[in-house]
């Protein structure tokens, strides 16, 4: 079974967020990785669909012969993320035609939802949308099938993985955990803060890094509440 390691974004411009790191570091995990036999080689995700993904990952990927998994929040495509913006200013999206080249030149194009809102607290109809409009969009855009999806936050439900599959997708990615069915599979998340040692213990699955990843992602749910609040307090 894979082994899954998820980026968000690869930058060296200011940002507070745990998810970003920096392109050196990002170079030195890549390094690593692809120094390892292919058959234990990760396979590299990046959730949300920064525009640094094609600007900074993708050359480094690229020198070292490596290709990854890119799961794209459709709405934001083209766009400043609006939907995560900081004090630091906003980060911009991948465009179509980069989304389009990653596909050409190999890259898997996966879902990561309509607009990135937890999908465990969806409406029947919200979920629907969330899931096959992320996915028809890609579609149009890639001209392949789009079949893997992670979910916003790593939150889902037992219904969330019936939608998933009515919807067509055939697997899914969660930082927080597998789901007993081997529908879902828990991708290891790098920080900004991780070093290569850490990066080998997320890959052995070494019991004390297991738990300080579950331990970061209980932190990731309040930021889902603070979403969730300043969503209501400006709706
Ligand atoms: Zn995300």
């Amino acid at each position: 079974m894979s082994v899954f390691l998820s980026y968000h974004k690869i930058t060296s411009r200011i940002d507070f967020g745990i998810c970003t790191r920096k392109p050196n570091d990002f170079e030195q995990d890549v390094a690593y990785i692809a120094s390892l036999p292919k058959l234990i080689q990760p396979t590299i995700t990046f959730d949300d669909g920064y525009i640094d993904t094609y600007t900074e990952a993708f050359p480094i990927l690229s020198k070292y012969g490596l290709k990854a998994t890119l799961f794209v929040i459709s709405d934001m495509i083209g766009k400043s993320n609006s939907w995560d913006a900081n004090f630091f200013g906003s980060f911009k999206h991948i465009t179509q035609s980069q989304l389009r080249e990653l596909s050409d030149y190999g890259w898997v194009i996966g879902s990561h939802t309509k607009s990135h809102r937890s999908l465990k607290r969806l409406s029947p109809n919200q979920l629907q949308e969330e899931l096959c409009s992320s996915k028809h969009c890609l579609e149009n855009i890639t001209g392949k099938p789009v079949d893997f999806i992670s979910f916003p936050f790593g939150r889902y439900s037992p219904q969330v993985i019936e939608f998933c599959k009515g919807a067509g997708y055939k697997r899914a990615l969660s930082i927080a955990q597998e789901s007993p069915d081997g529908f879902v599979q828990r991708s290891l998340a790098v920080y900004r803060f991780d070093s290569i040692k850490q990066i080998k213990a997320k890959l052995s699955n070494q019991q004390f890094e297991m738990l300080r990843l579950r331990a970061i992602n209980s932190f990731s749910n309040l930021t889902v509440v603070m979403h969730q609040l300043t969503t209501y307090s400006t709706s």
